[in-house]
Order: structure tokens, then sequence, then C-alpha cells
């Protein structure tokens, strides 16, 4: 049995050669360089060869469900995928006024091409626990196997629905969007073209309430225009789905007018009608799931929950921060621990033990167990304090602020790298 593993090859802006003959450079570049390969990895050394070093920016294993983080080549099937990100962002918008004199416009929804520059990066920089993304993956894979089998949908069927739902700030629109992305790269073989296609529900819902009903029906009929391409695949997000769908609770209890009731109606009729279409997915998000109609909910083959970042995660994403900071030179060099050393040190107490501060190596080693241990700390104070994602994104910046004060300008020109040491702050962080 063979794993299949994705590697994906981000071209250069200006590369015109054939992505046939670049995706046979590549895998005669991974099989003459490695025997194994981990997974994830950044691959280098392939711009030896001057026509990928004139044609490919970037090579990358992606993580995958093999059982190992690294394994022999013999027993990996590689689907190498070629892309080339969109420099624009948003391609066109909706607006769910009428176009009337005195009208305001209020957009309703905003489609970009995909993949695209702003999300490029995106994926691996959110942290999840239980492999989170790869389910989403998974599950995307199974619903193709079983479209490509032709299923009867009368025996088994699904709706090509995701909810996310969790507190806010944990990165369920991110992880939408950078799902989004993902999928236009990998199924780059299948479609030509892909969109991802976002639903501003509170604009949508909140005003012309008694239009609201058919602006739904309206815009669900563009995405099915667009979907009617079957050369494109096309996702749809919307956005904190619980405003769109606790009407009709709302209208049970009496205390909604029935206009909210037609919003949920037209929008679970629309639903209906995209679940036989293969180059669709739809991904929803909310922050109050109590407050989704259950139909809505009945709807999503897949409703997980997005919860605060645990201690491994507050980790990984205050390291992404700090070795982000390390590489534009606004702290000195440092290796940031990864994780699992950190914890490894953690854990074994006697690695810190007889560090000789007369041998470099020794100090390095010992520099970098200090830096683990004070990430490691202030994850679990984070973890305490029960900050988002979305906070502790914002974190580095605060500290910095207060590191730098106002003592010390941060722009390039006077900050070189190097000007602040993580050492003397390392009680600070
Ligand atoms: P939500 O939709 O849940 O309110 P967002 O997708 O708007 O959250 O995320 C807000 C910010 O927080 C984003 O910049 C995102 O990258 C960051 N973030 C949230 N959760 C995580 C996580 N688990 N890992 C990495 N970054 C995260």
């Amino acid at each position: 049995m063979r794993w299949t593993v994705h590697v994906e090859v981000r071209l250069a802006p200006k590369s015109r050669r054939r992505v046939d003959i670049i995706q046979n450079l590549v895998r005669e570049f991974i099989q003459s360089s490695y025997e194994r390969l981990s997974l994830p990895s950044v691959l280098h050394g392939w711009d030896v060869d001057s026509a990928l070093a004139s044609s490919v920016e970037r090579i990358v294993v992606a993580e995958s469900s093999c059982p190992a983080n690294s394994l022999p080549l013999d027993e990996l099937s590689l689907q190498i995928h070629t892309y080339q990100p969109s420099e624009s962002d948003i391609v066109e918008e909706y607006a769910n006024g009428t176009g009337a004199e005195g009208d305001d416009q209020v957009h309703a929804a905003s489609v970009c091409e995909l993949p695209c520059k702003s999300w490029e990066g995106l994926w691996d920089s959110l942290y999840y626990p239980d492999n989170i993304k790869l389910k989403l993956l998974d599950y995307i894979h199974a619903t193709f196997v079983l479209s490509d089998a032709n299923i009867d949908f009368n025996l088994v069927s699904w709706n090509r629905v995701v909810l996310l739902h969790g507190p806010p700030g944990t990165g369920k629109t991110s992880l939408c969007r950078a799902l989004a992305q993902k999928l236009s790269i990998r199924l780059s073989h299948r479609y030509t073209q892909a969109r991802l296609l976002e639903i501003n529900s509170h604009s949508l819902f909140s005003r012309w309430f008694s239009e609201s009903g058919k602006l739904v029906q309206r815009l669900f009929n563009n995405i099915a225009e667009m979907v009617d391409d079957e050369d494109c695949f096309v996702v749809v997000l919307i956005d904190e789905v619980e405003s769109l769908t606790a009407a009709r609770a709302g209208a049970m209890a009496g205390t909604e007018p029935s206009d909210g009731l037609r919003v949920v109606n037209a929008l679970l009729t629309q639903l209906d009608k995209l679940k036989r279409r293969k180059n669709v997915l739809v991904m929803s998000t909310s922050n109050l799931a109590k407050a989704i109609d259950s139909a809505f909910v009945d709807r999503a083959d897949i409703v997980q929950y997005v919860g605060m970042p645990p201690r491994q995660a507050i980790y990984e994403i205050l390291r992404s921060a700090l070795c982000e900071f390390v590489a534009k030179g606004l702290l000195q060099h440092v290796i940031v621990p990864t994780l699992e050393d950190a914890i490894f040190v953690e854990e074994n107490t006697w690695c810190t033990d007889g560090h000789s501060s007369s041998d470099p190596t020794a100090s390095l080693r010992a520099e970098q167990e200090r830096i683990g241990r004070a990430l490691l700390k202030l994850a679990d104070m984070c973890r305490e304090q029960g900050l988002s994602g979305r906070a502790l994104r914002r974190l580095p910046v605060l500290a910095l602020a207060q590191y730098i004060g106002g003592g010390v300008s941060a722009s390039r020109s006077t900050a070189s790298p190097g000007v602040m040491s993580p050492n003397g702050s390392q009680a600070d962080i």
C-alpha cells in the first residue's frame, strides 16, 4: 500500500512553462534527491535545475494522514499540484439594494479568484488539535470519491455543507478561507478555476426585511450561474450564519416577523438545490451554535466545534510570531525550539544540567531551552486567561510595543537586526 502525499508547487508569476513539464521535473528532483520525505516540509535545492529555478517559487510537501511524519519514498505516491496565486483580491461584489435612488447599496457578497495571494500561508498559520484541518480535507476527498463512483443519492446522501462553530476569534473564518485556498490547489487537475464567494449574512438579513427572502434567492441565482460552469469549483462561505437562521426560532416564538422565516426557507431551499452539484462546497461559521436554525444544522455534513486554542496551539502561534520577528530582523537571530523539543526539555530536566558556559554549542542549546521553557510558561498563562487565537496573534505586537517603548524607532532603517535581544526580554515574554 502506498500513501498519497500532496506536493504543492507555487509557480513564479512569470512562469510560462507547461505545468506537466514542471510536474515531471519536480517528481524527478524529489526522486533523485530524497530517500524519505518529512510531512510537512519545505523542499530546498531544486533551484540548481535552471528550468525549475526560472519557473518555481516554492515546493512544499503538505501534511497528510499518513501514519508517520517521515516515510520512505517508495511507500509514497506523489501527487504534484502546481498553482499560480492570483494577484487580485476581490473580483466582484454583489450589492443587495435595488439600486434605486436613496437606496444604500450594502454588500451582500464578494467573490475572489482562488488561489489568491492574500490567503497564501494562511493554512499553515492555523494550529488546531485533533487534526481538524486534515479531517476537513478528508471529508472533501470522500465526497469526491462518492461522486466519482456515482453513488445513488437515495441510498447515501450528503449536502456539501460544513458548519464550524465556537467562540469568536478562534479562526473559523480563516479556516474556511484557508480550506478554500487549499482545495483550489488540490483540485486544480479537475477544475481550471476556483472561486470563493463570501456572503455577508448581516447585510443580507438585517436590512430590507420584506425583501430579504428575494435577496437570498437572487444571490443564490448568481451562485447557481457560477456553478453552472462545471470547470469552476465554488466555495460559498456564510459567515455568522446564525444571523440568517436564528429567525425561524424567533418566528415560532412569535418574536420575529414572518419575513425572517422567508429568509430561512429561501436559504434552505437554495442549499438543497446546490447539494447535487459536484463543484460546490458551502462552509458556514457561527459564534452562537444554539441560535442556529436546527434545520440548517441538520443539513451540515460536518458540525465541528472550534474551541479556544490549547497549550500546544498557543505555543505554535507564539513561536510562529517570534520566528517571523527573527526572520524580519526585529530580534537577534535565535532558534526558537519546536513544540516537541520544548516539551522534551520540560519533561527531562537533566537536559539543562552540565551546560558549560565556555562551550559555545552548549550555551546556544541552553539559550534555546530557556526560550522554549519561557514560551511554554507563557502558553500556560495565556490558556489560563482564556485568550483566543485572535488575541494571541495581537500579543506579540503589544509585547514589542512594551519592550521598545518610545525610545527605539521601529523603522527598518534604524532598527537594525539584533537591536533587540530576546534574552533581555525573557521575563517580559
Ligand atoms: P473567527 O472567525 O473564529 O472569529 P477569525 O478567523 O476571524 O476567527 O480569526 C481571527 C485571527 O485569529 C486570525 O488572524 C487567525 O489567524 C487567528 N487565529 C485564531 N485561531 C487561531 C489558531 N487556532 N491558530 C492560529 N491562528 C489563529
